[in-house]
């Protein structure tokens, strides 16, 4: 009994833990501490749980750790920070499948091997972690495939496509309904996991690679409501409270990257976005005007307020540490530097913050959208590092533009604009960006990395 409280004791310091990581993760300043808080959370779970007495091997748990803690090891050292969202995504597929093998393993326990009817409430926990385990699984496994570009990355759509999809999801949820009332069905139990892992498969396949981002976000949120379910199943208070922690939060952000790009979530899932684009009414006027690094520098070295503005492009050319060189020369010649960070920029939430906080650009830089863009006019060059959609003025001026509506980072308003790109490559939404054709804005193509180190050489040499 003394054990119990112990461990209840236990659970409850680590969902207290899990609380305040969610609260620190919600701003850089604090986020170091936020992830501390929450990996002590989890220590503390894991003692609670081993402290259980239902544990039959401590072995088997010594190995699984050993293996484990050996994959997420290597995951992380090796693979670089551009391979992150592949990363999540492989890990929501291990915790997916977790989830659903704990579902499986007490469904064949209870209903198979001891032949017990399960209660209603016990079946229908399992059910839920089943069905949203199982399709997070295969989903998350697609999602890393079409990232990783081991399969194509763009929309795989064909006639019909949402009704057969919606048709699968409704069978599958149609039978988990019936085993609620004749949970000893064992064989339709299987059915409803083959139809998971087959639905997780089809849901993805038709979204392209650059909206995975939003799709792994909504998968971990159904990974954390199937941890949740699993709680409810096993009688495990710390599952449920993680695991809803985790589903919410998810959902949350999913919400806020759709409203970023000026979506809906019905149009990241159902609307094969990334496919070729067809007539977008591009306001395109002029010629694209190619600019030569020594004469970019000279109007670095002489302006008075520089901001850059980095996207995609600077996260592929892995950019970042000579952009903070370049910002240190000039700040050394008494230009003051900013950075605009628009909030999808790149391919993952906060993709910039952490590339520029490992090149150790001060928070006290970076300016989000709503605060940089009221000093557009005031700034003297605003330099484009590999973005394109997060700067494109059609979304602000071209009704037609699928973008139409997604908010910008202004920089067509600056004195001049420099874009730094290796050719006249497209960005992730495929359309043709106007801010290319102005004549305040010059190209200075190659790889971003290159251009920038030639830029504070020449900087230094004016
Ligand atoms: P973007 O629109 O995808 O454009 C990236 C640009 O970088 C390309 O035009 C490319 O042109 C250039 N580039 C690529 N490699 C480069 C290199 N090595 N050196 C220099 N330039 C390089 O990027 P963005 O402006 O950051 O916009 C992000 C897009 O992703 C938005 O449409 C957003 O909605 C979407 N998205 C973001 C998230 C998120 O969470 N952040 C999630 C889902 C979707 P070249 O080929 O000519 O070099």
């Amino acid at each position: 009994m003394k054990d119990g409280y112990f461990i209840e004791l236990t659970y409850l310091l680590a969902s207290v833990l899990f609380v305040f990581g969610l609260k620190g993760l919600s701003n850089p300043k604090t986020a170091r501490r936020g992830m501390n808080l929450a990996a002590a959370g989890m220590l503390a779970a894991i003692v609670g749980t081993l402290l259980h007495h239902e544990i039959l091997s401590y072995e088997l748990i010594i190995i699984g750790m050993i293996i484990g803690s050996l994959i997420g090891a290597a995951m992380s050292i090796w693979m670089p920070m551009t391979a992150m969202p592949q990363r999540t995504a492989l890990s929501h597929a291990f915790g997916a499948l977790a989830a659903s093998l704990v579902g499986i393993s007490e469904y064949y326990r209870h209903a198979v091997d001891l032949g017990e009817t399960l209660p209603a409430y016990k079946m229908t926990a399992l059910g839920f972690e089943v069905l949203f385990g199982s399709l997070t699984v295969t989903g998350s496994l697609i999602a890393f495939a079409k990232l990783q570009e081991m399969m194509r990355g763009t929309p795989f759509t064909y006639k019909g496509q949402n009704i057969i999809n919606i048709s699968l999801f409704a069978l599958a949820a149609g039978i988990f309904i019936y085993l609620i009332f004749v949970p000893t069905a064992s064989s339709l139990f299987y059915v409803m996991v083959g139809l998971s892992f087959l639905f997780g498969v089809l849901l993805v396949m038709p979204i392209g690679s650059a909206d995975m981002p939003v799709v792994m976000s909504l998968m971990n949120s159904y990974a954390g409501l199937a941890s949740a379910a699993t709680g409810f199943a096993i009688g495990n208070n710390v599952l449920i409270i993680a695991g809803t922690l985790d589903g919410f939060s998810g959902f949350i952000l999913s919400i806020l990257m759709c409203r970023a790009m000026n979506r809906s979530i019905t149009n990241v899932l159902f609307g094969a976005f990334g496919a070729p684009a067809t007539d977008t009414g591009a306001l395109i006027e002029g010629v694209m005007r190619e600019v030569a690094p020594d004469d970019v520098a000279v109007q670095l070295a002489y302006a008075r307020q520089v901001v850059f503005v980095p996207g995609y492009g600077m996260a592929t050319a892995q950019a970042q540490h000579a952009v903070r060189e370049l910002a240190d020369v000039l700040e050394h010649r008494g230009v003051i530097v900013k950075y605009a960070i628009h909030p999808v920029a790149g391919r993952m939430p906060g993709h910039m913050n952490v590339l520029l906080a490992e090149a150790n650009v001060p928070y006290s830089s970076l300016y989000e959208m709503e605060q940089i863009n009221p000093e557009m006019n005031a700034t003297d060059v605003a330099v484009v590092i590999g973005a394109n959609d997060v700067v494109n003025p059609d979304a602000r001026d071209n009704p037609k533009s699928p973008i139409a509506g997604m908010p910008i980072i202004e920089v067509d308003r600056a004195q001049s604009v420099v874009v730094l790109k290796r050719g006249k490559g497209k960005g992730f939404s495929g359309l043709e960006n106007p801010l290319f054709y102005k004549t305040n804005t010059g190209m200075l193509y190659g790889d971003a990395k290159s251009s920038l180190t030639r830029l504070a050489q020449a900087v230094q040499q004016t």
